[in-house]
């Protein structure tokens, strides 16, 4: 049983590890022992990470990388090839949201947040499908939201590329099947992260808890289990899937 979520012989790329989410994902990867390679655009904030994590004895590579730019991603996995490293795991976490409503809304807001939510998972998923090893298995983790199956005011380029990713991991899924490649979704409910902490703990933030059946936002800390479940043996069986962590938020009607 003590193997079943074991990843140390694992390599994972978490992408927008620079902060909140993605540098906890990274972190709780490292210390079960994966090796980790940690991709954002900010390099002091990945390299300032990569420390952490190499003084706990992790193995860390440290690549800026930009999700939304298919050069850049093609380069994150070039690099990787030549200090022959292959990753057998990829978190597909890089995201943002541009809240305004949406005739104030310029073409570039919508284009940035559907760019680096879904079409970066698409680019991410496409390069590291091609360059795993032949007969090696693999995991992918999108980072959806439930606003990936619910809709919210001024929040709609985000909803949709949420929407999105959620169908691309199914139908990733499907079709990297026979590849060994399994492709799941996480959809976090209202997480506390340094983004979204000054709204949270506002009164507008204090309306939304009310919603929620546990009372109380969630610590990025409370993931740490969806992903080394979806990373490990223990989810062999699991492909496609949509794993919700909301305290009970969407359960309702
Ligand atoms: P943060 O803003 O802290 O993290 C987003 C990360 O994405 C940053 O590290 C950022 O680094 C990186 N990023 C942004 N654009 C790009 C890009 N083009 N290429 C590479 N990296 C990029 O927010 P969270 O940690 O809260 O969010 C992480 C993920 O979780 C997102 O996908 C978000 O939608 C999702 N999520 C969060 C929830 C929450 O309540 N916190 C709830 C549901 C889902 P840099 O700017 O250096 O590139």
């Amino acid at each position: 049983m003590s193997k079943l979520f074991d990843v140390s012989a694992s390599c994972a790329i978490v992408t927008g590890a620079a902060s909140g989410l993605g540098w906890r994902f990274a972190e709780v990867l490292a210390l079960a022992g994966a090796r980790v390679i940690v991709g954002a655009r900010r390099l002091h904030r990945l390299q300032e990470l990569g420390l952490r994590l190499e003084r706990s004895g992790a193995k860390v590579e440290v690549i800026q990388l930009d999700v939304t730019s298919n050069s850049s991603v093609t380069a994150c996995f070039a690099y990787c090839k030549k200090m022959n490293i292959y990753a057998d795991i990829l978190i597909n976490n890089a995201g943002i949201a541009i809240a305004k409503p949406t005739i104030e809304q310029s073409e570039a807001d919508w284009d940035s947040v559907i760019d680096t939510n879904l079409k970066g998972a698409w680019l991410m998923s496409r390069e590291f499908v091609r360059q795993k090893r032949d007969g090696a298995s693999a995991s992918i983790v999108n980072i959806s939201s439930i606003l990936g199956a619910k809709g919210a005011k001024q929040l709609a380029s985000y909803c949709a590329s949420k929407a999105g990713l959620t169908n691309l991991t199914r139908s990733l899924a499907i079709e990297f099947a026979p590849l060994n490649v399994r492709v799941n979704a996480v959809a976090p409910g209202y997480i506390e992260t340094d983004m979204n902490r000054g709204f949270l703990r506002s009164s507008a933030g204090d309306n939304i808890k009310k919603a929620i059946p546990m009372r109380e936002f969630g610590q990025a800390e409370d993931l740490d289990g969806a992903i080394l479940y979806l990373c490990s043996h223990a989810s062999r069986y699991v492909t496609g899937s949509v794993l919700t962590i909301d305290g009970g938020h969407t359960a309702g009607i």
